[in-house]
């Protein structure tokens, strides 16, 4: 039913009806000219209330749009079917354009011809604007997932935002926290001029803006007209010759509430933010300061990253740069760091050591040893050297060792050891003390020790005398005329001289003694371990000064002159430490000057006594050999008893019967016969007397059982002839092999040990026994006393004498017979004196005794008539 038919009633009921409805309802004729328009339809257009038809709604229209509802009206007449689509439309009311959905109908009248068209307009404009605008921000947060930078995150957000909202023109600044300023804007479609002028702006102060108020304050500051607002007080010209009118500013903050910048809306006229745009500004805040935050957080942790790296290269750098070698290791001894220092003293390159052990650093000794601690306390952490310096051994890559000075210390990092070793190689350090030593020691002209070294040595020398009652003698020897020469050519010469002397005179000594030079030509020498007795020691200092003259008194060959030079020398003795050094040097000098005074090149002793004992001892030297031949010897014969007192044996002791001197001691001549080598026929006619008195004790009953105990020289024992000797000696005087005991002493076992073994083996597979005398005062090894075939362990008699005044030679004892008996061997004690003595050693376990208790040595016939007697 067309309008027009309705009635005047029904027509006002249907526009009080329609007008109640929020939606807006229009019924319009095919010309596109409004038949009837409610209310909310009147509002959106801005329609007069009164006006609701004819042609003059057009001009409420902007002229291309009412083109296009025309032209949309007649397609939809066309298609006769009701259509439902978006529009937009320019709304009077909001002054601005507006999304529509429109639903129209077009009716037709009975002809079919078109009538009017119905329609209703649903203003979704906020919708649509809500759902791009959440459109826009899952964008933005594909691009923060993206990594996409920070200001073209800005950028997009912006143009979305911008999209959404006609006539808005978003910016965002960030706030720098330290200067207070805004910064960095983007706002790609603000005036450039505008967005430059504002840029580093001030917040704080009054009148600063919209985005100064937000950035200080944190609130949202929404400014209607900027023209107007005193919050724009001081921009308000720059704002609005920039054509900007409006600007609602919000904070975006950090999760803790912090500002990190401002989003702005602008427009280009007055007007307050709606609320749902607001709401859009304050959601982007919210999604843009999550962007900030991490863009904050990610160039903070770059930041961090570069700082670690410069701190660990500038760490690096100081480490390369120390001069001793650093080692940083974990708790488990693996390699962390290692400078270029500690690269140049082990000679490794830095990839070869990174993550290694630092055992390899050392040589491998068993734990026990000394290094084995640094090794260990390194790898375990027990770290027992923390803290101190001390020097080990260090392994280059080459293998080789050096002194290394290490100094380790601990630190803890993320709750794990840290090791810190500083090393230097300390090879140089030993050269310079070595090279100390030798400047402080040494003469610097011959290298022979100087008066400090000899002090020592002398001193040295006294103690071990005392020890072990040897003596030792100190020449003093100066070289005559040496002055002339001296005068007569320079000291270079002379200086030549000195050192050929020097040459020399080492060549003169044996390597116990030392040879040392006071200044000028003065020398000293040191001769140790001489003979027991005083006349041997001084007889055998005598062949070592005449040997001493003899190679210096040779022609010297100086710069191709020859040149001859003869010392003086005067010595003297000594046992232990009776006289103190500097009287001991001053006697040597003062037999020195006897020396000089009896025509040089010569030899004096300091006590007249010994001089003459020297005298006699080489004329003594003389008369040994010529002894032999007329058999001026015979032994004598000390008993050996068990601890009930019987005879179980004797030791043949051998006599000189000399035809001026009397009786000569074994102690004087034997030294004399083994330095000359004649105790090997010596030695054998004695054994070979031995023999026949043995033979002899074989015929009585009472002596049958009788060990004869025969002494025999190292010299004898070494000869190669030995076992065969002793052997024939057997055989010709038909003694029997198992009653013979040979007695040898430790200095037997010095040289050539298996030697020795060998031959005292095969004389033991004859039956033949052996005893170790002297026992205790040389340096058997155990180790080698095992192997020797052994019968019997002589205690020396040193030990007897005190052992019931020195606890200490009683523990010597009582050591040696508990060690005698461990390794199943018999023990005899000599020099046996006392009852006393005698008593206490049973007590200790000794089963066998010889000493002056029971007899002195004695002729054949002595022994047999005291001993062998029932
Ligand atoms: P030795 O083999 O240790 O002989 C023991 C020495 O102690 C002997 O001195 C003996 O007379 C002495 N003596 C024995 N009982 C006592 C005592 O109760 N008190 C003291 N103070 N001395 C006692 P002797 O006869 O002067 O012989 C000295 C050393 O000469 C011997 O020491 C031995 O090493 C060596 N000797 C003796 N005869 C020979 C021999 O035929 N050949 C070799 N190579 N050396 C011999
Ligand atoms: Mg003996
Ligand atoms: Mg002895």
């Amino acid at each position: 039913m067309p309008l027009s038919k309705l009635a005047e009633k029904d027509l006002a009921f249907l526009s009080n009806f329609l007008d109640a409805l929020p939606i807006q309802c229009f019924i319009k004729d095919p010309q596109g000219y409004a038949l009837l328009m409610n209310k909310a339809c009147k509002d959106a257009l801005g329609v007069p209330p009164t006006l609701i038809q004819g042609e003059k709604i057009k001009s409420f229209f902007p002229s291309e749009q009412w083109e296009r509802f025309v032209q949309r009206d007649q397609a939809i007449f066309a298609g006769r079917q009701p259509v439902a689509y978006e529009e937009t439309f320019w709304s009077a009311k909001f002054e601005q354009d507006r999304i529509g959905y429109v639903i129209k109908n077009p009716v037709f009248d009975e002809q079919g011809h078109p009538q009017f068209i119905i329609g209703s307009t649903l203003d979704i404009t906020e919708q649509k604007q809500l759902q791009q605008q959440i459109d826009n921000e899952l964008e933005m947060l594909k691009m923060l997932a993206a990594d996409v930078p920070l200001t073209q995150i800005f950028q997009q957000f912006i143009l979305g935002f911008e999209a959404t909202f006609a006539g808005a023109m978003g910016s965002i600044l960030l706030l720098d926290p330290v200067e207070q300023q805004l910064i960095n804007c983007v706002a790609p479609s603000l005036p450039t001029g505008y967005c430059q002028a504002i840029e580093g702006l001030i917040v704080g102060a009054a009148g600063v803006g919209s985005c100064g108020n937000a950035a200080h304050t944190g609130q949202d500051t929404i400014v209607a007209d900027i023209a107007t607002d005193p919050m724009w007080t001081h921009f308000a010209s720059l704002a609005l010759s920039h054509g900007l009118q409006s600007c609602g500013s919000v904070p975006i903050l950090s999760r803790k509430g912090r500002v990190l910048g401002t989003f702005a809306s602008y427009r280009r006229y007055a007007c307050s933010s709606q609320d749902h745009e607001l709401q859009a500004i304050k959601r982007g805040a919210h999604l843009l300061g999550l962007a900030i935050e991490r863009d904050i957080a990610e160039k903070q942790l770059l930041a961090d990253q570069i700082a670690l790296q410069e701190t660990a290269q500038h760490t690096q750098t100081i480490f390369d740069n120390m001069g001793d070698g650093a080692i940083t290791s974990d708790a488990a001894g693996l390699i962390e760091m290692f400078n270029t220092a500690a690269c140049r003293i082990f000679g490794y390159e830095l990839e070869e050591v990174l993550g290694k052990n630092v055992s390899m650093l050392m040589p491998e000794l068993p734990i026990s040893q000394h290094n084995g601690y640094v090794q260990r306390d390194l790898y375990s952490g027990e770290m027992r050297l923390i803290g101190t310096s001390r020097e080990v051994e260090g392994r280059r890559k080459d293998g080789s060792l050096f002194p290394m000075r290490l100094s380790v210390s601990k630190i803890i990092r993320a709750g794990q050891s840290i090791f810190i070793s500083l090393v230097s190689d300390a090879t140089l350090d030993h050269q310079r003390t070595q090279e100390i030593h030798r400047l402080a020691f040494y003469d610097a002209l011959t290298g022979l020790p100087n008066r400090r070294l000899l002090m020592e040595r002398i001193q040295q020398a006294m103690v071990t005398s005392a020890r072990n009652g040897h003596y030792g003698a100190v020449m003093f020897l100066d070289l005559d005329r040496f002055k002339q020469l001296n005068d007569t050519y320079g000291h270079d010469m002379g200086d030549i001289l000195l050192q050929q002397v020097s040459a020399r005179l080492l060549s003169c000594v044996r390597e116990c003694d030392s040879v040392a030079r006071l200044g000028g030509d003065e020398f000293v020498i040191l001769l140790e371990s001489l003979n027991l007795q005083e006349p041997g020691a001084a007889s055998q200092a005598k062949i070592i000064a005449n040997k001493i003259l003899e190679s210096l008194a040779a022609p010297y060959l100086l710069r191709g002159f020859h040149h001859r030079s003869t010392p003086s020398i005067g010595i003297t003795v000594f046992l232990g430490e009776h006289d103190a050094i500097d009287e001991l040097l001053k006697k040597a000098d003062v037999a020195m000057y006897q020396a000089k005074a009896a025509g040089r090149n010569t030899a004096c002793f300091f006590d007249p006594e010994m001089q003459a004992a020297a005298v006699i001892q080489a004329e003594l030297e003389k008369n040994l050999r010529e002894a032999l031949a007329r058999e001026d010897f015979y032994l004598d014969y000390q008993v050996q008893v068990d601890t009930a007192g019987r005879a179980i044996g004797a030791e043949a002791l051998l006599r000189w019967q000399h035809e001026e001197l009397g009786v000569v001691s074994p102690m004087v001549f034997i030294p004399m016969a083994e330095e000359t080598g004649m105790i090997v026929p010596l030695g054998q006619w004695a054994l070979r007397q031995a023999c026949i008195q043995l033979r002899a004790w074989a015929q009585h009953p009472n002596s049958e059982n009788w060990l004869m105990a025969v002494n025999i020289s190292p010299v004898q024992i070494a000869h190669a002839g030995f076992v065969a000797m002793v052997k024939a000696v057997l055989a010709s005087t038909g003694a029997n092999p198992l009653r013979l005991k040979l007695e040898l002493t430790e200095s037997a076992l010095l040289k050539n040990v298996e030697d020795v073994i060998e031959k005292m083996t095969a004389l033991q597979a004859i039956g033949v026994r052996f005893a170790l005398d002297d026992f205790g005062t040389g340096y058997s090894s155990l180790l080698y006393l095992k192997r020797l075939p052994l019968e019997q362990l002589k205690i020396d008699q040193s030990f007897v004498r005190d052992i019931l005044q020195d606890p200490n030679d009683a523990m010597i004892a009582q050591t040696i017979i508990a060690l005698g008996h461990s390794m199943n061997l018999c023990v005899i004690a000599e020099g046996v004196e006392t009852q006393l003595q005698r008593d206490e050693l049973v007590r200790m376990g000794c089963e066998a005794f010889q000493g002056y208790f029971y007899a002195r040595p004695s002729s054949p016939q002595l022994l047999l008539d005291r001993w062998c007697t029932t």
